[in-house]
């Protein structure tokens, strides 16, 4: 038997409670521990720490209403599929739900075991299929990592926030060292090897508030949030050199991969993307001329430029 999903009911109703504690014994297939919110504080807490199967939602809570409160878990980036359950009943509250993004809206009165879980497990699937169409448009199919098109998203909302508060976040470009070598030498599907174990290890490497993204052909990025240049440029540097002691194994091959990076931060080297980006290129170049194998910071490549000068 699977183990019991996690099941959040938001209700300032002991009652109610009971009842659905009672209703989800009787559940034939599923099987669900009930976790309790008593009232929107609560229950947008909850909602926001995420790892629910699902979430039932009063409609009417003594601290405000079930609309705003999952408006508001959704802003916060919440999906977890949530089914209204209402003493209320009426047409304009069903659009409203569904408006406000539920999946379902029962009627206490009307409500029955079946009913429930029959529901839940239309929510459930509902859910899945929905998070396999994101992972779709927003993973890069080969490596794993976000795409382009998730980077530049991720990039903007970011920098906007970084320079609207005043914090700190660096962004480091990525490409890996020889490439074409690899593909000339050994194939295409050996290349394509190679690009999943550097993005492997970059992810591996990277914190899990950073975002890791495959920038282009052999290009990697990361957008390190509340790190400085220094920080940024120590980090990938620690990348780097666990990378160039990891060689890639591909059956009896075992082939030695490097990369070189550039760094840029707000606000030193910039303020919006285009210009981070360009900044950390221009790194990225300066690592490429400097040997490979290495990190720049775009103060680095800078001053490089003036000694070359
Ligand atoms: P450098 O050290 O200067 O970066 O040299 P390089 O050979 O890595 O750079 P170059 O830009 O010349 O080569 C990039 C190659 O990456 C060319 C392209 O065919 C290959 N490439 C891009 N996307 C993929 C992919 O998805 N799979 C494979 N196998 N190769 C790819
Ligand atoms: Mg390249
Ligand atoms: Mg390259």
């Amino acid at each position: 038997m699977p183990p019991p999903r996690r099941l959040l009911l938001i209700d300032d109703e002991r009652l109610q409670h009971r009842l659905v504690g009672q209703m989800l014994r009787q559940f034939r297939g599923a099987h669900f521990d009930l976790e309790i919110a008593s009232n929107c504080r609560e229950g947008l807490e909850q909602l926001r720490s995420g790892g629910h199967a699902a979430a039932l939602l009063d409609y009417r809570l003594t601290d405000g209403d079930g609309l705003s409160l999952l408006a508001e878990a959704r802003a916060a980036g919440c999906r977890t599929p949530v089914i209204f359950l209402t003493a209320n009943t009426g047409d304009d509250l069903d659009m409203a739900a569904l408006e406000a993004g539920a999946v379902d809206y029962l009627e206490k009165a009307a409500l029955s075991p079946k009913m429930l879980e029959r529901s839940l497990r239309y929510a459930l699937r509902l859910s899945e299929s929905l998070e396999q169409l994101r992972q779709l448009a927003t993973r890069d199919q080969l490596t794993g990592l976000l795409n382009r098109r998730e980077f530049d998203r991720i990039l903007g909302d970011e920098l906007a926030r970084c320079v609207r508060f005043d914090r700190p976040a660096a962004l480091a470009l990525i490409d890996i060292d020889h490439f074409k070598k690899v593909n000339d030498t050994h194939g295409h599907p050996a290349g394509d090897a190679v690009l999943q174990h550097v993005a492997g290890i970059i992810a591996a490497q990277a914190r899990d508030v950073d975002f890791v993204a495959r920038y282009g052909g052999e290009e990697m990025a990361v957008i390190m949030v509340e790190t400085t240049a220094g920080a940024a440029r120590v980090a990938m540097a620690r990348m780097a050199a666990h990378l160039a002691r990891t060689p890639c194994r591909i059956g009896e091959l075992a082939l030695p991969v490097t990369f070189s990076a550039g760094v840029a931060a707000v606000p030193d080297d910039g303020l919006t993307p285009a210009a981070l980006i360009a900044a950390a290129d221009h790194a990225l170049y300066a690592a490429k001329r400097g040997g490979r194998n290495r990190v720049f910071s775009a103060q680095e490549a800078q001053l490089a430029q003036a000694v070359a000068v």
